[in-house]
């Protein structure tokens, strides 16, 4: 589980986030969804550790993670602008974390320089597991290019493969299709749907695309003002709008 509580955040003088509860389930396919500036991807970043609230606690599995760092917290974040790396290929990309992760261990993995054999067996190790991630999102054809030679789609799933190498807990997702034409937006919506299903792991998805939302989630957080109104599911959201401003946000067409 995830668990917010009472998550509060100001920036200068701002409040952006005005107190936010939250828990959410393993394996639990969640959107935040609201009206640019409500601090979706506030939310988001004081989760994975980006940005410190001003009071609250964030607890994972049950434990505070207040202090611990981003990459300790066992979530991926996946970004809207990909992030890649444009001068390494797909496969390169993705064996970074876990390339990253292994500098600190106690192997001492080198990012450049000569290989010792348990180097070796260990970047094997970590080729076998990106192979696997690739094939189960079908990009294997692709591991050899560069992210400029790769569609937005395909730099999406590969962004998405990164994230998956390290196997976390949680995906943390900024509006991943945002950048995509519309009709490559649909495909990808069942293909993140597919995705969830296969692997398990829990979801918070952001998007300010209300249609987003209520197809693919199991439970929906509509924000606004940096408060969360109503915490449903995309039925009971849609139906049942605890609030005008809900009804309003989700009925209104994109
Ligand atoms: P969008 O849908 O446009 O991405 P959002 O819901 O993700 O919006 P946030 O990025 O969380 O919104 O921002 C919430 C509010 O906090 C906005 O008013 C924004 O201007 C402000 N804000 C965000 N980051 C900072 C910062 N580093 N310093 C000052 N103000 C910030
Ligand atoms: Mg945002």
């Amino acid at each position: 589980t995830i668990e917010l509580r009472d998550i509060k955040k100001a920036f200068a003088k701002t409040d952006v986030l005005k107190g936010v509860n939250l828990r959410i389930g393993d394996g639990e396919f969640v959107s935040l969804v609201g009206p640019s500036g409500c601090g979706k991807s506030t939310l988001l970043r004081i989760i994975a550790g980006l940005e410190d609230q001003t009071s609250g606690d964030v607890l994972i599995g049950g434990k505070s993670v207040v202090g611990v760092r981003p990459s300790a917290r066992d979530l991926a974040m996946v970004f809207q602008s990909y992030a890649l790396y444009p001068h390494l290929s797909v496969e390169e990309n993705m064996m970074t974390p876990l390339r990253l992760r292994d500098l600190n261990a106690t192997e001492r993995l080198p990012l450049i320089g000569p290989l010792l054999p348990s180097h070796r067996r260990k970047l094997n190790a970590i080729k076998s597991a990106v192979a696997e991630t690739a094939a189960t999102l079908k990009i294997t054809p692709l591991l050899h290019r560069k992210p400029g030679q790769l569609s937005g789609g395909q730099r999406q799933r590969v962004a998405l493969g990164r994230a998956m190498v390290r196997k976390p807990v949680a995906f943390l997702m900024d509006e991943p299709l945002s950048n995509l034409d519309a009709a490559l937006r649909v495909h990808m919506r069942s293909e993140l749907s597919e995705l969830h299903r296969a692997l398990g792991s829990t979801f918070i998805y952001v998007t300010h695309d209300q249609a987003e939302a209520l197809t693919m989630s199991d439970r929906i957080a509509v924000m606004m003002g940096g408060e969360i109104l109503q915490f449903a599911t995309p039925d009971q959201v849609y139906d049942d709008p605890q609030d005008l401003r809900v009804a309003e946000f989700i009925g209104s067409p994109k």
